[in-house]
């Protein structure tokens, strides 16, 4: 991946020429004023720190040309991909890179590593894709001798499936579309489509309870993963691949999810499914957001939501509408059409279906006699095409918005269905009230995206012209956010994990003695305190 952005060089997603006025206009942004990231050689990193003994003991674990500190690769593993990391790294900020970065290629590999580290004292930053949104992989070095980013990548061998259980053991760290591919070599998927996709791994959506864009169909990671291989510094834990369990808290829970801060996630035991022969996505409209809300509460919970459910409300209808493919998918339906139904200025929802023919048959038209009684309008299967062809777009456009001087940023939550249209509206209020007062105001759009018979997540963007202190108007916002997402009843993350960036918040949720449960664990696994410093635990 790029060291300043998404994606590999020679590989981008332009701006459609509507977005260029629509940044003028709405946020007062000067499209022509470019703010292109700083060339590579001006990037500034801290000397390496690797005293020779400590490269020693790692290079005969993982032999020498494993044991990286060149400037490259260590800027390449200095922070992740959410909009404070890009702002940092593209003005030429890589003072958290770690000191080297070493891949192990197997689970004992890993243990040699993490004894090393502890007996070093050296800070170890699992990292997967690195496309972590909440400062999950910056490496910390405040009280360590040194700091090392363990990079999975070689770690990607394994995919061997149980065709009869309809398992699969997958090592963790394999890309999304190696996995995908290799699963598919035997008929089957494992349906966890992130965004990041293209550049997350297995061991990531683990160590995150990463859901995917399907997630309500085919289930978030947490639901599908059925056992874990985890290499703590106190020895390894692994669970037992089993359908259900009645023997005692589920450890394999208390892996899922937690960032690196307690071991190395090496594989993971996975359900599949066998692979779809058939798709069909297709775009409707509903009058209001909270029109789409309740249809999209009735079909979840009469069992026959789609396996992508996507609601965006009015701004984000609006945006979508004015830029990007889908937008003149919807175009080709006509405004006309909606207008005539009381649908102008109303909401767009995607619905997609993936199995068998018959099966997505069956399906789409039970589900469409369900919305279409909540007050959906059809809009044919134009608008899904659109939106499926660029699901992986938007990292890609980020970093176009990020050139032309833009702060874009995305967050998430989930509550229960009977506080979802509260929920949403004071997250977007903090929003606009905390980026208002700093010159244009934002756009601030939200969409439903994961559907459970409780309730539902919001997935909030928000844009607006980015000032002098881009990092400081970053944290008004974050925060503002998050505090509405405490005080209104929302979890403080629905898929993007808690790592540094909403570590305060977490006492909020967990409970004072929750998070002292939480530490004993660390302390029982990890007791040098090594794994994964300043992240997760408050
Ligand atoms: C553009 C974009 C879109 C995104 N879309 C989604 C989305 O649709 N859904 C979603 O859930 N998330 C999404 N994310 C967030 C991110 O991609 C997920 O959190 C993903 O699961 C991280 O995977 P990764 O392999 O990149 O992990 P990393 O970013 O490398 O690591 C994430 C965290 O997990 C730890 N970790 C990584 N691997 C291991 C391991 N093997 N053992 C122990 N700890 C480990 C790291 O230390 C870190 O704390 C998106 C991010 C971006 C930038």
């Amino acid at each position: 991946m790029r060291w300043w952005g998404w994606g590999e060089d020679g590989h981008s997603v332009p701006l459609p020429p509507t977005a260029e006025g629509l940044l003028r206009d709405e946020l007062g942004a000067d499209p022509a004023n470019r703010k292109p990231p700083v060339a590579f050689e001006q990037v500034s990193v801290p000397d390496a720190r690797l005293p020779d003994a400590l490269r020693e003991r790692l290079a005969s674990a993982v032999r020498a040309e494993n044991v990286r500190d060149d400037r490259e690769t260590r800027i390449a593993h200095a922070v992740g991909r959410s909009y404070p990391d890009l702002v940092r790294i593209r003005s030429g900020d890589a003072s958290s890179a770690p000191d080297a970065v070493v891949l192990p290629a197997s689970a004992e590999q890993v243990a040699a590593v993490l004894a090393t580290c502890a007996d070093h004292r050296v800070a170890v930053v699992p990292f997967g894709g690195g496309t972590s949104v909440v400062g999950g992989v910056e490496p910390v070095r405040d009280g360590f001798a040194a700091a090392i980013s363990l990079d999975l990548a070689r770690l990607s061998s394994t995919v061997e499936v149980d065709r009869t259980s309809l398992t699969a053991r997958l090592d963790a760290g394999l890309l999304g579309p190696d996995a995908e591919r290799r699963l598919r070599e035997h008929g089957v998927t494992l349906g966890h489509f992130p965004q990041s996709f293209e550049y997350s791994t297995v061991g990531g959506w683990v160590a995150t309870r990463s859901a995917g864009q399907a997630s309500t169909g085919y289930g978030r990671i947490d639901e599908l993963v059925e056992a874990v291989r985890c290499v703590t510094p106190a020895g390894e834990l692994g669970t037992k691949a089993a359908p259900a369990s009645a023997a005692g808290p589920s450890l394999r829970e208390l892996v899922v999810g937690s960032e690196g801060v307690l071991g190395v996630i090496s594989e993971a035991t996975v359900c599949v499914r066998p692979a779809p022969g058939a798709w069909r996505y297709e775009g409707w409209s509903f009058a209001s957001f909270a029109e789409g809300c309740d249809a999209f509460r009735v079909i979840e919970q009469a069992d026959a939501a789609a396996d992508v459910n996507r609601l965006s409300d009015e701004d984000e209808t609006r945006l979508t509408m004015a830029m990007g493919s889908t937008g003149s998918a919807i175009e080709k339906v006509g405004r006309r059409y909606l207008r005539m139904r009381g649908h102008e200025g109303g909401c767009l929802a995607i619905l997609g279906f993936e199995g068998e023919e018959d099966e997505v048959e069956d399906r789409r038209r039970r589900t469409a006699g369900l919305i279409r009684a909540g007050g959906g309008v059809a809009l044919g299967h134009r608008p899904g095409d659109a939106w499926r062809r660029s699901r992986y777009a938007a990292p890609y456009l980020r970093d176009e918005l990020l050139d032309r001087g833009v702060l874009v940023e995305t967050l998430e939550t989930a509550t229960n269905w009977v506080n979802l249209k509260t929920l949403h509206q004071a997250v977007r209020d903090a929003l606009q009230t905390a980026l208002s007062g700093r010159g244009t105001p934002p756009l601030v759009i939200c969409h439903v995206s994961h559907l459970y018979a409780s309730g539902a997540s919001l997935y909030f963007t928000f844009l607006a012209r980015q000032e002098e202190d881009a990092l400081a108007q970053w944290r008004a916002a974050k925060t503002a956010a998050s505090e509405a997402i405490v005080a209104n009843g929302g979890t403080i993350t629905h898929h993007h994990a808690i790592g540094r960036d909403h570590r305060q918040w977490l006492t909020a949720e967990a409970g004072p003695l929750g998070i002292e449960v939480l530490r004993a664990a660390k302390e029982r696994l990890d007791p040098a305190g090594i794994m994964n410093p300043g992240k997760l635990l408050p």
